[in-house]
Order: structure tokens, then sequence, then C-alpha cells
């Protein structure tokens, strides 16, 4: 092969997955096989492990467009990383509410956010470490980024649960219902029943109750379900980790394209919905290349507001009990 060029070694289209267990393994999947990246690092602890995982998804390369990957525990090949995704973390145990791993997940996060932002200055950050919000704050405050550029997950994906349960009941696809979890990824999630509608057809048009303990169509059980799906994934096949995947991966889309898409992530909310705590919670966002450029305030019902400034609370608390 005669050289005619030489190649750019930085890409403007490179992520970095830090944490290769199920969730980061099958995010970095995700984002190989739909051609989002143009450069992927995987980095973590388990030298053997992220060989095995490298080589695995190298060997399937000549089936997509290419990119190049590459993984070590050594965080300079994450250098120049447009976004770095952390995944890493001690997960979830039966039974194990997500506020308990807290402090063992905060332990974990002192020693990788610092190297992140040491190579790629410029990064932004998208935390799915859980307990998601509360980590996604102790990200950045360990960064020093803005706050635009770290993001959690949130309920991207509790939000994708809700509009599948809502599509089986209404019979139609699930990108076809719109429909809103804000708030706390997990057990105190908001769901905005006044927000739910198919083409525009606002669900409490047709069932002014719909969501409350005034409802005898009990459309309040789906947002139950979406609660216990983590632990009934746990409990069935010992993690999630497709729905998770594909949830990063339109974030990742979002942000590499500057899509200005809106999702639900997590962001700083004090200020918002009359929240007084400067916590991170989960709100519809514009989501593009500098990272969280606008939040969506939706017209929130007393109650939803009120359990929305509740989970800031509990997480206001449990903040200033963290050691880092
Ligand atoms: P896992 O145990 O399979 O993988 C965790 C990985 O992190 C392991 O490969 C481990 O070696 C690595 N790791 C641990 N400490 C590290 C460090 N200091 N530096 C680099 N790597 C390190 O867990 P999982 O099922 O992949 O879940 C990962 C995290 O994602 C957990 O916190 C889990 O609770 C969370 N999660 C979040 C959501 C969400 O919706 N936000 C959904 C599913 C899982």
């Amino acid at each position: 092969m005669q050289t005619k060029a030489s190649v750019d070694t930085v890409s403007g289209t490179k992520v970095t997955v830090v944490g290769v267990g199920q969730v980061g393994i099958s995010i970095a999947f995700s984002i190989m096989t739909q051609g989002i990246a143009s450069e992927m690092t995987l980095v973590d602890v388990m030298e053997d492990k992220l060989k095995g995982e490298l080589m695995d998804l190298q060997h399937g390369l000549t089936f997509l467009d290419n990119m190049k990957i590459t993984a070590g525990s050594d965080y300079a090949l994450s250098a120049g990383s447009k976004l770095c995704i952390v995944t890493a973390g001690a997960q979830m145990r039966e039974g194990e509410s997500r506020l308990d791993l807290d402090q063992r997940n905060t332990n974990i996060l002192k020693d990788i956010i610092p190297k992140l932002v040491q190579y790629s200055p410029d990064t932004i950050l998208l935390i799915v470490s859980d307990p998601v919000d509360l980590l996604a704050y102790v990200a950045w405050k360990l960064s020093g980024l803005p706050k635009e550029r770290v993001i959690g997950s949130g309920t991207n994906v509790d939000s994708s649960r809700f509009r599948f349960l809502l599509s089986e009941r209404f019979d139609v696809a699930p990108t076809s219902i719109h429909g809103w979890i804000i708030g706390e990824h997990g057990d105190s999630s908001v769901p905005v029943w006044s927000g739910v509608d198919v083409a525009g057809v606002r669900l409490r048009d047709l069932n002014p109750a719909a969501g409350t303990s005034e409802d005898t169509e009990n459309w309040n059980s789906i947002h139950r379900q979406v609660i216990q799906s983590a632990y009934e994934i746990i409990r069935l096949k010992g993690y999630p980790s497709w729905a998770m995947a594909l949830s990063v991966s339109v974030l990742t889309r979002a942000i590499l394209n500057n899509t200005r898409n809106v999702y639900a992530v997590s962001t700083f909310v004090e200020g918002i919905h009359g929240v007084q705590y400067p916590v991170f919670l989960s709100v519809p966002c514009v989501l593009g290349e500098n990272g969280i450029t606008d939040v969506i305030q939706q017209t929130l019902t007393e109650d939803e507001r009120t359990q929305f400034q509740k989970s800031a609370a509990t997480l206001n608390e449990v903040q200033s009990n963290l050691v880092f």
C-alpha cells in the first residue's frame, strides 16, 4: 500500500465507554451496529475481559461501517473523546434500592472522572451507573465541567418502558405514543399523565382521572409496572441491558450528530418546577453537540410538582451525606 496522506488521529465523533460489564458492552455494541461513532474506546479494570470483548467486537467490523475500536485500562486511550459514557459500578443486588448503591459507586467515580477529564477536557459526560441522578451530580462536582456537559441517562429508559406499556393498551406502535416519566430514575419517578397523547389526542381528555386515585380504568398500574420492571428483569435474567443500551445509543446519536432531539435525561434542576436544592433529576431536555442546551418545562399538576420536589429533597439529603 502506498501512503498518499496522513490520517487524523483525533476524531470528532470519538466515544469512550468506561465499564464493560453487561450494560457497558451492550451500549458499545449498540453504538457500533448503528454506525454512530467513528471511534470508540473501552476502559475497565478487568484487562482480560476487555481484551476478549475488543477482539469479539473487532471481528464483526467487516459486517458494518468501519470504525476504530481500542480498549485498555489506561485512560490515555480515551484522549480526545467527544463523549464519555460511564457505566462502571457495583451492580444492584436483588432487593437493594438504588439509593443504597450511592457511596460504593461514588468511590468508583472518584477514580474515573478526573482521569476522563484530564484526557478529554472538553468532553460531555453521560452517566449511566446507578443511582444515576446522584452520580450525575457527583460526576459534575468531580469533573469541574459546566453543568450542561454532564448528563445522567435518567428516565429516558423509564419513559420508553412507559410508552411501550401504554402502546400495548392502545394497540399502536410505541413511537406513536407520547408520554414522559420525569424526576428520579427509580422508585419515586413521576409519570406526567397530563402529557400522554396519541396524535395530539390527550388521554386526560378521554379520561380526566387517568393516573389518579379516582381512575376506574387503573392507568396508574402502568407506572407501577415501569417501576417494577428493573427489579423484575434483575430477578428474571440478572441484569437489564438491551433497552438501556438502545436508550443510551439514541442519546449518543443526538450528541454526536447535534440532532436537538428531546429526551428525558437527568440534569441540574435547581430552580425548575420549584426545586430549591442543587440536585440532578430528569426533565425533557434538548440534546446536541454542546450537551443540554434547553430544558422543556412541562405544565405539571400540583400533585406532579409535589412528587418532583419530594424526590429532590430526598436526593439532597442523601447527597449531603456522601463523602467525596
Ligand atoms: P457489571 O457488574 O456487569 O459491570 C460493571 C463493570 O464496571 C465491570 O466490568 C467492572 O469491572 C467495571 N468497573 C468497576 N469499577 C471500575 C473502575 N474503577 N474503573 C473502570 N471500570 C470499573 O454491571 P452492569 O450490569 O453493567 O451495570 C453497570 C452499572 O449500570 C451499575 O451501576 C448498574 O446499576 C447501572 N445500571 C443503570 C441503569 C440505568 O437505567 N441508569 C440500568 C442498568 C444498570
